[in-house]
């Protein structure tokens, strides 16, 4: 069975964003990059079904310019086999990653995609339910476990109040929840032997997908700026200025 696992570049989670002094966007330069960190659950539990022995193949993907190929290095550190990356002038739209993935996935024989349930920088929470209704797979998304058996997978999913089991015939899209696993971190000699593991560089015409954006961003802002906060002398002043000031008691 191989999996694929789609991987994407994004803003370290640790840094500040910065937004641009003319509003038009996140300012990205020279700011630390790395995997999101939902798709980082993804190749360890499809590297987890490789070491049980039930994936026979794990396939790393990633969309965008030429720079992704950093994060398509570590998962191929972390255990991926081999990378396939669709090199583009932009960062597509989750529409567009999820054409190309089921381009990907109409040639690689794929039974199993696991994927994030969001993307840390634009959170659209998208891509992966997108792909499976294009293939008219099964999906089962936010999983906090993933058994495999015979051409089922079994998925649970962290509810409200609950925990939900779903059985998803395969072939099946699952994204995956922060309660899923413990990524492992690189080996050295991992990250030398990855140096090694083929990268296949292929185009969106390649693929015969249209990539153009749909949705143009307009703007974006700081959140406001928080005003200091006052000590108070006893409750009685608190609640005093909860009603006068405040005005929400
Ligand atoms: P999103 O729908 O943008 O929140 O992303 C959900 C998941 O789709 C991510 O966690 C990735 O697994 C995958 N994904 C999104 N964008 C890309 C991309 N450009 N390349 C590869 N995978 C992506």
């Amino acid at each position: 069975m191989k999996i694929l696992v789609p991987i994407k570049r994004v803003i370290d989670y640790n840094i500040k964003v910065r937004v641009k002094k003319d509003n038009s966007d996140v300012d990205l330069s020279n700011t630390k990059m790395g995997v999101n960190p939902f798709d980082e659950i993804a190749i360890e539990e499809a590297i987890r079904l490789k070491e049980a022995g039930i994936a026979t193949e794990v396939i790393a993907i990633s969309c965008g310019t030429s720079e992704s190929t950093d994060v398509l290095r570590t998962a191929l550190a972390l255990g991926a086999d081999r990378a396939i990356l669709v090199e583009l002038e932009h960062n597509p739209e989750p529409l567009a990653v999820a054409k190309l993935i089921s381009a990907v996935c109409a040639k690689e024989q794929v039974k199993l995609i696991i994927c994030g349930k969001q993307a840390i920088d634009d959170d659209c929470n998208q891509t992966g339910q997108m792909t499976a209704a294009l293939l008219d797979w099964s999906q089962a998304t936010f999983a906090s476990e993933i058994k495999i058996e015979g051409d089922s997978a079994f998925v649970v999913r962290e509810i409200d109040g609950g925990l939900e089991t779903l059985k998803v015939a395969l072939p099946a899209v699952v994204t995956t929840d922060l309660r899923l696993n413990e990524p492992r971190y690189a080996t050295l000699p991992n990250i030398m032997k990855a140096k090694r593991k083929p990268i296949d560089v292929i185009t969106a015409s390649d693929l015969g997908v249209d990539v153009s954006p749909r949705v143009s961003l307009l703007k974006v802002m700081e959140p406001p700026t928080r005003t200091a906060g006052e000590m108070v002398a006893n409750v009685d002043v608190l609640l005093e200025k909860l009603k006068t000031e405040a005005k929400v008691i």
